[in-house]
C-alpha cells in the first residue's frame, strides 16, 4: 500500500522530537509500509537535501537507543522531502495538489502539527484545491480549541471538509502501551471484572506529575494552564478508560460509544463543588532533582503577573449504577516531587477485621504508565516472624505487592505512542483516536471550572517547585478520610 504523509509544521518541536524519531522506528521495525513518502511543509524555502540534514542533525538529540546509524538513516531520508508552503496562502495549496498528484498514493494523511489556529483556513483550502479525497486522512494535535466553542468551531470546519471516519484526532495517552494494556487488562480477562464497581473499590486516583517546568514553550503555557493542557483531554480520556463499561466490540465506535457515556456521567459541578473539589495551584522556586529552579512567573515567555495554574487537582464522581458515590481524583501539574503517571484503585478494606493490620492498609492495584509501564497488586500478607509472637496476641499483616514490569516482560523497545498512533493512521484504524463527541462534552465539563477561576481574583495557590503542590489538595482528599497514594 503506498501512502503519502504531508506533515505541516514539518520543521517544528513537535515534527522533530516525536513524529520524525516516531516514523524512523516504524521504519526500523519493518512496520511502516513500503512504497511511503513523508513531505515536510512549512515557510522556510528547503530544499530536499536540506530538509533531510536538518532532521538528520534533531536525531542528535533524541536518546541514544533511537538514534539512526549513517546508514539508516540514509536510507529512511529517501522517504523525506520537503514541500515550502503557508497555509494561509490557496496558492500553494495547488502545488501540494501538484505534488500529490505526481503519485496518486492509495493514502494520502495529512498531519497538522502547526498552531490550531490554522486548522480552520487548512481545511478550506485543502477542499477548495480538492484534496478533501475518500482516501485523504486528516490528523489533528491538540490543543483542538481553547473552549467549547472554538472546539466547536474546529470541528465543524473539519466536517465540511472531510467525513467524521477520515478525522484522527490525537490524545498521545491514547497510545500508550499502558492505556492498551490497561483495555486489555480489563476486557480480556475475567479476573477483575466482578470487583471494578462500587461494591469493592473505595476511590480512584489519577495522576499525571511532571518533574519539567514549561522549558522553552512558556508562552504557549501560559494561554493554556494545567487545565487545557493536561485534565481536558489527557487525564479525562484515562478515566473513561478506567470506567468505561465493556464495548461491544473492538471497532472505534463501539469503544467511543462508551467512553462518550462516562463523560456524559459525570457529575455536573455546582457553586459548593467548584469550592471544595477543585484546586489550582501555581509552582514558586525551589528545588528539583537537586537542582534549583526558578519560579513558573519568571520563566522566560510567561507573564511575571501570570495567574495561569501549572497545578490542579479535583475530585470528581461518575453518575451511574457501577460508580455511583466513587470518589476519582485528578491530580496534575509541572515541577512536581517526580515524573509519574499512574492510575491507582483504592479497595475497600475488609469487612471485619481479624487480624491487625497498618492503619488504611487494604489492596490496591496499580496501573502505571510513566516513566514505568506496569501493574502492582497491593496484598497483605503475613510479614512478620511468627516465632515472635506470643501465645494469643492477634497475628500482623505487612503489605507486599506483585509486581508485573511490562518492559522487562516484553522489552523496553515496544512501539511507542506517537508510532503505534501513526501506524494506525496509516492504516485506517480509529480506535485510539477521540471522536468530536468526546471531546465535546469534555470541554462542556471542564467550562465551569475554567468560568469559576475567571471570577475569583485569589488566583492558584503557590506551592514549591519539587512538592506534590498546594497543600489544598491534600486537604480536599482528607475530608473525604482518603490519602494521595504517597501520603499513606
Ligand atoms: P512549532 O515548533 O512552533 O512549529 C510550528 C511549525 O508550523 C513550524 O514548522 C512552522 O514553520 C510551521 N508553520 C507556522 N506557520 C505556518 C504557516 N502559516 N504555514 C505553514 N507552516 C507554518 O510548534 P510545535 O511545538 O511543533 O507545535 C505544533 C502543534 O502541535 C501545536 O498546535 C502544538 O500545540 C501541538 N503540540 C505540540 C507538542 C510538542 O511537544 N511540541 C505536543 C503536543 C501538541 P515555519 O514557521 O517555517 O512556517
Amino acid at each position: 500500500m503506498s501512502f503519502d504523509l504531508v506533515l505541516f509544521g514539518g520543521t517544528g518541536d513537535l515534527a522533530w522530537r516525536k513524529l520524525m524519531p516516531a516514523l524512523f522506528q516504524a521504519f526500523r521495525h519493518g512496520t511502516l509500509p513500503e512504497g511511503g513518502r513523508i513531505i515536510g511543509v512549512a515557510r522556510d524555502d528547503l530544499s530536499d537535501a536540506q530538509y533531510r540534514t536538518l532532521i538528520r542533525s534533531r536525531f542528535d538529540e533524541v536518546d541514544l537507543s533511537k538514534r539512526p546509524s549513517p546508514e539508516e538513516f540514509d536510507r529512511f531520508a529517501a522517504l523525506l522531502h520537503f514541500l515550502r508552503m503557508d497555509l494561509s496562502k490557496p496558492q500553494d495549496f495547488q502545488r501540494l495538489a501538484a505534488t500529490l498528484r505526481e503519485r496518486n498514493a492509495d493514502t494520502v494523511v495529512m498531519y497538522l502539527a502547526t498552531a490550531p489556529s490554522l486548522f480552520t483556513v487548512a481545511c478550506e483550502q485543502l477542499a477548495a484545491a480538492g484534496l478533501n479525497t475518500p482516501n485523504t486522512r486528516l490528523v489533528l494535535e491538540k490543543p483542538l480549541g481553547h473552549d467549547l466553542a472554538s472546539n466547536r468551531a474546529i470541528n465543524e470546519a473539519v466536517r465540511r471538509t472531510l467525513s467524521e471516519k477520515q478525522i484522527f484526532r490525537i490524545d498521545h495517552y491514547l497510545g500508550k502501551p499502558s492505556v492498551q494494556n490497561l483495555f486489555a487488562l480489563r476486557f480480556g480477562n475475567s479476573l477483575f471484572e466482578p470487583l471494578w464497581r462500587r461494591e469493592t473499590i473505595a476511590n480512584i486516583q489519577i495522576t499525571i506529575a511532571e518533574d519539567l517546568g514549561v522549558e522553552k514553550r512558556g508562552a504557549f503555557y501560559d494561554n493554556t494552564g494545567a487545565l487545557r493542557d493536561m485534565v481536558q483531554n489527557h487525564a479525562l480520556q484515562l478515566l473513561c478508560a478506567v470506567a468505561m463499561e465493556p464495548p461491544i466490540n473492538s471497532h472505534a465506535d463501539a469503544i467511543r460509544d462508551e467512553k462518550l457515556k462516562v463523560l456524559r456521567s459525570l457529575k455536573p459541578w455546582t457553586p459548593e463543588s467548584l469550592g471544595q473539589h477543585v484546586v489550582r495551584g501555581q509552582y514558586t522556586a525551589g528545588t528539583v532533582g537537586g537542582e534549583h529552579v526558578p519560579a513558573y512567573r519568571d520563566e522566560p515567555g510567561v507573564n511575571p503577573e501570570s495567574t495561569t495554574e501549572t497545578f490542579v487537582a479535583l475530585r470528581t464522581e461518575i453518575a451511574n449504577w457501577r460508580w455511583a458515590g466513587v470518589p476519582f481524583y485528578i491530580r496534575t501539574g509541572k515541577r512536581l516531587a517526580g515524573r509519574d503517571a499512574r492510575i491507582i484503585l483504592n479497595f475497600r478494606p475488609a469487612p471485619h477485621a481479624i487480624f491487625r493490620s497498618p492503619l488504611g492498609a487494604a489492596n490496591r492495584l496499580v496501573i502505571h504508565m510513566q516513566p514505568k509501564d506496569g501493574l502492582e497488586l497491593h496484598l497483605l500478607a503475613q510479614g512478620q516472624d511468627n516465632r515472635q509472637r506470643t501465645k494469643g496476641a492477634v497475628q500482623s499483616l505487612a503489605p507486599v505487592h506483585l509486581d508485573l514490569d511490562f518492559d522487562k516482560r516484553f522489552g523496553a523497545e515496544r512501539v511507542g505512542a506517537y508510532e503505534r498512533l501513526l501506524l494506525d493512521v496509516i492504516d485506517g484504524r480509529l480506535n485510539l483516536f477521540v471522536r468530536s463527541d468526546e471531546q465535546e462534552e469534555a470541554w462542556r465539563w471542564v467550562e465551569p471550572i475554567m468560568d469559576s477561576w475567571r471570577n475569583d481574583a485569589s488566583g492558584p495557590r503557590p506551592y514549591a517547585a519539587g512538592t506534590w503542590g498546594p497543600s489544598a489538595s491534600s486537604a480536599m482528599i482528607a475530608r473525604d478520610g482518603y490519602c494521595w497514594s504517597e501520603e499513606c
